[in-house]
């Protein structure tokens, strides 16, 4: 390992212990051992969650006339996963290691022939492995009332094209959006939440005349570049575009953004032109007509569809990673002993408090109190009155929050509080009647 190398993965243990300790995330039934490849959300982490969900659900449903949404099942007819592909060819090659029993996905090895946890080159013959997560409906376990728990949330959406589109009085172009869980039997589940067998997507699928694929697919490139950019606040160097040369056979075209995670670059999301591939295949084992009927032209076509894809789980991590930081330089300023401060910069519009408000003293809580329930209701607040003011701010800190409210002797006689920035840790005498105006300025609601 390189001293890079050691860095990064010291950084990946101090995040997740993190995550552990302030209750964002930790792994699913603990007490039990742990499941591998599942992960809960504690209180701020489903705070968090919840806050990227309805960014995104904002950004790209609730901002546009041209998508919809969409909330479907997780199980469908298993017929459906035939048309997909998933049951034929949704596998991996994998191969275990006679010595140290270690598995292993053949295309994620840098040397197939030898085993990367002992180098060992006893290993198997690579053999198929499906990813998909088989369960049975009904009260027979056999293979009739075998179902699978969907292994990407897009499929519904293809096999609702037509019922949204009548609903909502939609021509194309236009989207379908949806939200939610899908499950994947990873042969190797790592990297803390990056690949875990249960996660959830977000994914937007926009459907449109194959003439103006390319134009759209650009378009929505841009769009999602745009969104990292400006509303989680991702830095040039944090992310790039990963250009994909190998193409299914019906794709035009695909790009993955990705991400700088501590262990390396990684997938965060895929915008992917994917041909008429999705609405002809589900027409094909349906027997249902799924063309659209251009009453303005005259022309029936099947919609050529452009995909946005991408895991909410991979956003918190990548929003969690960028926003890691120990900073030195900055403790002595608010009369701290310990030499570092850990502080997650998270963008305030997903930080899952967004405001805490500290009395400096507990005589003073039942004015700090309403101050605290009034913020609470425009703001995602937390009130603290335990320790010294030093070590508050050091627990807001370390979850991320970036404006902390100090209520103090002189609040109720001049109606101000002081509002201390979590970046430059600057402190700023604000009125409390110009507060909300303020602080909805300072996050960018
Ligand atoms: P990978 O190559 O990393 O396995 P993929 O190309 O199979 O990912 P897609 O099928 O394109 O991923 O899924 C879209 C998005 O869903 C990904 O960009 C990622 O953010 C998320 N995702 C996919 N698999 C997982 C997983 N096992 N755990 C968490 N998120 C995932």
């Amino acid at each position: 390992m390189s001293e890079e190398d050691v860095k990064d993965s010291v950084l990946m243990e101090k995040i997740v212990s993190l995550c552990k300790r302030r209750g964002f995330i930790f792994p699913s039934s603990e007490i039990y051992g742990g499941i591998n490849g599942f992960w809960d959300y504690g209180p701020y982490g489903s705070r968090m969650k919840r806050a990227v969900e309805n960014l995104w659900w904002h950004e790209m449903v609730e901002t546009r006339d041209n998508v919809e949404g969409l909330d479907s099942t997780i199980i469908c007819h298993p017929r459906a996963w035939k048309a997909s592909g998933h049951l034929d060819q949704f596998s991996d090659l994998m191969t275990d290691c006679r010595d140290c029993k270690a598995r292993f996905r053949v295309d994620q090895m840098e040397d197939p022939t030898r085993c990367s946890n002992c180098g060992s080159k006893n290993l198997t013959e690579p053999r198929e492995f499906n990813l998909m997560m088989k369960t049975f409906v009904g009260p027979v376990f056999d293979e009739e009332h075998t179902a699978w728990l969907r292994a990407e949330s897009c499929q519904p959406i293809f096999m609702d094209f037509q019922s949204v589109r009548v609903a909502a009085r939609q021509k194309l172009p236009f989207g379908i959006a949806q939200i939610g869980k899908a499950f994947r039997n990873e042969i190797n589940p790592r990297n803390f939440t990056f690949r875990s067998r249960e996660f959830t997507q977000m994914e937007m699928e926009f459907f449109c005349d194959g003439e103006q694929g390319m134009e759209w697919f650009e378009y929505w490139k841009e769009q999602r570049i745009r969104y990292y950019r400006e509303k989680l606040g991702f830095k040039d160097d944090f992310f790039r575009i990963y250009v994909h040369e190998k193409l299914a056979h019906y794709a035009k075209a695909a790009i993955d953004i990705e991400v700088k995670f501590p262990f390396g670059w990684g997938e965060l999301e895929g915008v992917h032109h994917r041909g008429t591939w999705d609405l002809t295949r589900h027409s094909e084992f349906s027997g249902e007509d799924l063309q659209y009927m251009d009453h303005d032209n005259g022309r029936r076509i099947m919609p050529t569809v452009i995909e946005t894809s991408v895991g909410l789980d991979r956003t918190i991590l990548a929003l969690l990673s960028s926003a890691y930081d120990e900073d030195t330089a900055a403790t002595a300023k608010e009369g701290m002993d310990e030499d570092v401060r850990v502080v997650l910069h998270l963008p305030p519009l997903v930080a899952p408090v967004q405001v805490a408000v500290l009395p400096l003293s507990k005589k003073l809580s039942e004015n700090a109190e309403k101050l605290y329930a009034d913020l609470n209701r425009h703001f995602r607040a937390e009130y603290d009155v335990t320790g010294s003011i030093g070590k508050r701010y050091r627990r807001q800190d370390e979850i991320g929050t970036p404006f902390c409210v100090t209520f103090d002797f002189d609040s109720a006689g001049d109606n101000a509080v002081t509002v201390r920035n979590r970046d430059t840790m600057e402190q700023e005498r604000v009125s409390i009647d110009q507060l909300r105006n303020y602080l909805e300025e300072a996050i960018g609601i």
